[in-house]
């Protein structure tokens, strides 16, 4: 499968069967804790990166090969930002009619400054988009965007977003040790969330390989900071660990990549989220994998993940390093 991956578990979304819209890393950020490495370069431009017609060929055929009652959520996420594929409310309408499931849209945010890309949106049943920062340096520092929209402009489109839009926001906040946990960092978010007026605030931590090394979660007092400063609407997003719900029709390497390009898997929680295949199955088909360059080990704080071998990640310093 090209376009389509997953399910996967989502704390948020449950049993969650993933669109990706765009080639990897396609994004107008950069953002520091990027599980996906860095973008390089930033782009802005809105295309039909791929054609509409092929992406929703794919959820069909899934669709076919899945059980009923399989899949909670179609989320539009996966190698950067949906928003700049420009049939996305194109695509959104054609997959609430192919699947009859509520549809989510995992974004940045930063296209919504443009009144094209609100309307689009509004054919969602969710919309997540990042508010990593209350101001513009704060903004800069983290998610490292394209000049456009500066930080007023982007908080001005989430702004008009929610004036229009009737469906759920959840903002993402992801915190960041010594960048955005701070009591003047958040409280900033907190006047910037106020304004938006989301129906939930998520606090998430940059646990998947981040793309660059110094990034580091929030610990337990910036967590409880946070939750206290961002108020009733907040909750911490903690990752889920069900095991995967892999479709009958799935190749298991096919399966698996499509996971990890989107989504890094630490190695040591694959076996357990792929509990009913033999452990020596998945190290093979990894091993398989990492062979023809499609994968690649990425260690963070002595960790390892397994993603997309394109992945642009820095080198750490001491003693990890990318395999
Ligand atoms: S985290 Fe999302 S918005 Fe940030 S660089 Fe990665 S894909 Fe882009």
């Amino acid at each position: 499968m090209k376009y389509v991956f997953g399910p996967i578990f989502s704390r948020r979304l449950g049993r969650s069967l993933g669109i990706d819209t765009i080639p990897l890393k396609t994004c107008n950020w950069n953002c520091i804790y990027c599980q996906l490495g860095r973008t390089v370069p930033l782009t802005h431009v809105r295309r039909e990166y791929f054609p509409s017609v092929e992406i929703l060929a794919e959820v069909e055929q899934v669709l076919a090969g899945s059980a009923p009652g399989a899949i909670d959520w179609v989320t539009f996420v996966g190698s950067g930002e949906p928003t700049l594929h420009s049939d996305l409310g194109g695509l959104i309408r054609g997959a609430k009619t192919l699947t009859g499931l509520p549809v989510a849209v995992i974004t940045n945010g930063a296209l919504l400054y443009r009144p094209d890309v609100r309307q689009e949106l509004s054919a969602a049943d969710a919309i997540l988009p990042s508010l990593d920062a209350g101001s513009s340096d704060l903004y800069k520092q983290i998610n490292r965007p394209w000049p456009e929209p500066t930080f007023a402009q982007y908080l001005e489109g989430l702004v008009a977003f929610r004036e229009m839009y009737a469906g759920q926001l959840w903002l993402e906040v992801m915190l960041v040790k010594g960048m955005n946990d701070s009591l003047a960092a958040l409280a900033d978010i907190a006047a910037a969330a106020a304004r938006i007026r989301p129906d939930q605030i998520h606090i998430s931590l940059p646990i998947r390989p981040p793309a660059e090394s110094g990034v580091e979660p929030a610990d337990e007092e910036g967590l409880m900071r946070a939750q206290a400063i961002l108020g009733e609407l907040a909750r911490v997003i903690t990752p889920a660990h069900g095991e995967l719900p892999i479709r009958a029709d799935a190749e298991l390497a096919d399966f698996l990549l499509g996971v990890i390009t989107r989504h890094p898997l630490r190695e040591d929680e694959v076996t357990t989220l792929l509990r009913r295949w033999p452990a020596d199955e998945i190290r093979a088909v990894f091993a398989k994998l990492e062979r023809n360059g499609q994968a690649r080990v990425v260690e963070r704080y002595g960790i390892r993940f397994w993603g997309a071998a394109s992945g642009k990640y820095s080198q750490r310093k001491e003693s990890e390093h990318d395999s």
